[in-house]
């Protein structure tokens, strides 16, 4: 039964009454089904001071993807994480699979040409439908669904753009999309806040957590080397190689592939300068009738709206629960204190769940870039590939693919996110003090876009 609340919601506090579940946890949802490999349990114990010949720092989806691919080419790879396994956004994510990017066909286009922008959003097709083909063939179980998103239009200007935007694209690139008009707008999302919106029928979505999981499994069942709570503070270079320096001693390795996306230290200076962390927020319903999510998304798809600081939701793919996210960049290092919050803007998108009480809130660090483009290359000899923006499934799969073809000189190793150029700012050693800044510009620029 939905739990109603006998007060009316106001903008409630951690501390409201009704507002958590019996089983409240600050902790991602998918860690229920999937828990964090404990740090004895199948992983190097030993302290390091070895050798391998690939070091891979980050045991998220790039740097897992890009082990496996080496360590079944018969390379020795150590992977090596500051925190456990799987601890950073690999699961914690909110389990979309799309084409996202910031930058859109028409604004690629004006900046370097068409052919450059169809390259773009061909390489995030290849991503997408790489990360499906991989799950498949690897039998990864992980609720992997081509579910459709919906994307909800903020205001009448929202949607004309949104329309040009996707007809742009299908123009260019050929994506599939249907409009649905404001009248329609409840066959998609029991909400009427929205002006209209789209559908995209081919974008899917993942267990995170099932999907790192299986990662984990394949890595070390290819003989990858799993080496939890080991920071990496530097990779030093002589003639016999190169030597990455870690909190528990060194390892000499041959390469060296970087892959900590919105988790890069600050040891590792260079793209430090260049990453931009901030926090995203995911909240979980408590368990809810099956009809209550039927009647609210019937389809079941993604949903995200038209903003540029979005507002996610999708049902769980396990249970019967919501789980809502927003408030992207807000500066708390914690979730439970913004989940009153989430809950009041997910109970202002849907009416009908006044009242719903929270099972599980829970954070997790994203990479911007100062270009809004995700990075792949080599930088004095070390690889990398980073600044997902929010698409880290499809990308960081198809980059670790793309980085272990690099080393193994076999494969395509080629991507149009392999560019010279990956700005950084004057001043930023990566500690990002203006992203709720930056956040708060953004509301302004997309109320500035509804008012048309
Ligand atoms: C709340 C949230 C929602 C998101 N939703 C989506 C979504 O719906 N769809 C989507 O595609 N993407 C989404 N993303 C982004 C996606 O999760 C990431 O892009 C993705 O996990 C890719 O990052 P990764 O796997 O390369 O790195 P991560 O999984 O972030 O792992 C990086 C690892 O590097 C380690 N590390 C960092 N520095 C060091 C060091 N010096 N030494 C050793 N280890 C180090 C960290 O401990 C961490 O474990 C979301 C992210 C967040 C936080």
């Amino acid at each position: 039964m939905l739990h109603i609340m006998s007060q009316e919601t106001g903008t409630s506090g951690a501390a409201e009454a009704g507002l958590f579940a019996d089983d409240y946890l600050e902790e991602p949802y998918w860690w229920s089904a999937a828990p964090l490999p404990s740090v004895s349990e199948n992983m190097e114990p030993a302290l390091l001071d070895g050798r391998a010949d690939v070091v891979v720092v980050g045991s998220g989806i790039t740097g897992l993807v890009a082990a496996l691919h080496l360590a079944r080419e018969g390379c020795d790879v150590a992977v090596l994480d500051a925190q456990r396994i799987g601890e950073g956004a690999a699961r914690r994510n909110a389990g979309f699979v799309g084409r996202t990017l910031k930058r859109s066909v028409e604004w690629l286009t004006a900046k370097s040409g068409r052919d450059h922008a169809v390259r773009v959003y061909r390489e995030l097709d290849a991503a997408l439908r790489g990360v499906q083909a991989f799950v498949d063939r690897e039998r990864i179980e992980c609720h992997y669904q081509t579910c459709g998103r919906f994307i909800a239009a903020n205001s009448n200007a929202h949607f004309r753009a949104l329309v040009t935007e996707l007809e742009q694209t299908r123009q260019a690139v050929g994506f599939d999309y249907s409009v649905v008009e404001k009248h329609e707008v409840r066959s998609e999302i029991a909400s009427d806040g929205y002006h209209g919106g789209a559908v995209i029928p081919d974008l899917g979505s993942i267990h995170p957590g099932l999907y790192h999981a299986g990662l984990v499994r394949k890595a070390l069942e290819a003989g990858v080397r799993l080496y939890p709570l080991t920071n990496v503070v530097g990779v030093d270079h002589d003639a016999r190689g190169k030597t990455v320096r870690t909190s528990r001693g060194g390892i000499a390795a041959r390469h060296v592939i970087i892959a900590t996306n919105g988790y890069t230290s600050r040891d590792l200076k260079w793209l430090a300068r260049r990453v931009i962390p901030f926090r995203g927020f995911l909240i979980a319903t408590e368990l809810l009738p099956p009809e209550t999510i039927d009647r609210v998304i019937p389809h079941r798809r993604t949903y995200l709206d038209t903003k540029m600081n979005i507002d996610f939701l999708r049902p769980a793919p396990d249970s019967s629960r919501l789980l809502f996210g927003g408030m992207t960049g807000t500066a708390s290092p914690t979730a439970t204190p913004l989940a009153g919050a989430l809950r009041d803007r997910l109970v202002r998108i849907l009416p009908d769940l006044k009242g719903v009480r929270l099972s599980r809130a829970w954070t997790g660090h994203c990479a911007g870039t100062f270009d809004f483009m995700p990075h792949i290359g080599t930088k004095d000899g070390v690889h990398f590939a980073l600044g997902y923006n929010f698409a880290g499934i499809p990308l960081g799969t198809h980059f670790g693919e793309k980085l272990a073809a690099r080393i193994l000189e076999r494969g395509d190793p080629s991507s149009v996110f392999d560019v010279e150029k990956f700005p950084t700012a004057p001043f930023y050693g990566g500690s990002p003090w203006f992203v709720p800044l930056a956040m708060r510009y953004f509301d302004w620029h997309d109320d500035r876009i509804a008012k048309g």
